[in-house]
């Protein structure tokens, strides 16, 4: 689930987390603090790109994607411009289950058992440069541009004042890891500052090293008003999100009798808050994001070599984070029936993967794509027994086919 940065067995954070535990078992955020949220808060804020100076804890990823929506809400009514209360998305991403994210996440299947859902989630296509519409096949700018101006495009259909923010991940994780075509969020940025939307960038896997810095957006150079996070930031020793929010958004709620009139009890629970604080510790004793960076190449260049397979249709993605979309003809790109996919994914390569050793994701919410988000300690003996396994797993599956 892309959460493990630093790996398993880590006592250093475990023991910060019993610390904690036995000195502040819990205090909550609203309307007080604790030290260790505002360690956290004073040190995420100086590693956040800008002047995302304002933290506002979680206890997960949906948490972080409703807080920032109905902050986006609130900051709009209290500023004049109540009308705009709709966000734009992209096609087959994901951005959480609770009601507000999942209006926001982009996948009819997992919604419409949920219908109706609050009302203003606008779908707009995605960065799959290899399944990309004939008229910009073969041309990465021109991909990116178009896909940015359908942005534009949507704003104007739907009227300027009625749209609060376009929610983005760095790197999209749904459908199988489709990074940004170059100028894409530079066009993106100009769009929203056009039109007075805010952009989130929902970082809830990108961020914490995933893509070689602490914020993807960092990686491809954009400004976000929002980031929303989780996963990454504990690696998983305890459940925490939330959201970095700009000193702007916050100015309304700064002074007089106004707050952002959200939270939940266990947000920046003080365990999860010193776990984090040790998290960030072994990043920095370790230098991982500077490993990511050292290795990304050889990641990239070894998941490459699959390419002889003829499952294999395309391997896409950056840092440490990988798709390898599986296909049934690699020359017309033409995908798996919905009941092939079926079998290959939940019936055989799931399983096989995992009993070979290697923990990823098949996934098939999109094309069936296999998902790779190794810890960031990783080497290139690691690249290569992942590359091992899944060339000896993937060939059993073609030969099933
Ligand atoms: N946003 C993105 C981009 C995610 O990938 C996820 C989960 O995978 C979420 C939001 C939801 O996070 P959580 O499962 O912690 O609620």
């Amino acid at each position: 689930m892309f959460v493990s940065q630093i790996g398993h067995g880590r006592k250093e954070v475990a023991e910060a987390g019993a610390r904690q535990g036995s000195e502040l078992a819990y205090f909550p955020l609203w309307s007080y603090a604790h030290p260790r949220a505002i360690e956290l808060a004073e040190r995420l804020a100086d590693l956040a790109p800008g002047n995302l100076n304002r933290v506002f804890f979680t206890t997960s990823g949906s948490e972080a994607v409703e807080a920032a929506w109905k902050l986006a809400k609130q900051y709009f009514k209290t500023v004049g411009e109540p009308g705009r209360y709709k966000v734009i998305s992209r096609d087959i991403a994901y951005h959480g289950t609770s009601m507000g994210a999942l209006a926001i996440t982009g996948l009819a299947g997992i919604k419409e058992p949920f219908e109706p859902l609050p009302p203003g989630g606008i779908r707009v296509p995605n960065t799959n440069f290899y399944r990309a519409p004939d008229f910009v096949a073969g041309d990465l700018a021109g991909f990116g541009r178009w896909a940015a101006d359908e942005i534009e495009r949507a704003i104007l259909r739907e009227g300027p004042e009625t749209v609060a923010a376009v929610f983005l991940e760095p790197l999209q994780n749904s459908g199988g890891c489709f990074p940004p075509p170059p100028g894409y969020f530079a066009r993106v940025r100009e769009i929203c500052d056009r039109y007075g939307v805010l952009l989130v960038s929902d970082e809830v896997i990108c961020a914490f090293g995933r893509l070689g810095y602490y914020f993807g957006s960092q990686r491809y150079g954009y400004q976000p008003d929002i980031i929303t996070f989780a996963k990454g930031v504990t690696s998983g020793y305890s459940p925490l999100g939330g959201m970095l929010v700009s000193d702007r958004l916050m100015e309304p709620f700064a002074t007089g009798h106004a707050s952002f009139l959200h939270g939940v009890t266990f947000a920046g629970h003080p365990v999860s808050c010193a776990v984090a604080l040790a998290n960030l510790d072994v990043f920095e004793k370790e230098d991982l994001l500077g490993n990511v960076r050292a290795n990304e190449a050889g990641f990239r260049a070894t998941l490459q070599k699959l390419n002889d397979l003829p499952i294999v249709g395309d391997v896409r993605g950056d840092g440490y984070f990988y798709g390898i979309e599986l296909v049934k003809d690699k020359a017309t790109r033409e995908t798996f029936s919905d009941d092939e996919s079926e079998r290959l994914l939940r019936g055989f390569l799931s399983q096989a993967l995992f009993e070979a050793g290697l923990v990823c994701r098949a996934d098939d919410r999109g094309d069936p794509v296999i998902q790779l988000s190794p810890p960031l300690t990783c080497t290139q003996e690691h690249f290569d027994e992942i590359e091992q396994i899944l060339r000896s797993v993937l060939t059993e599956a073609w030969a099933r086919l």
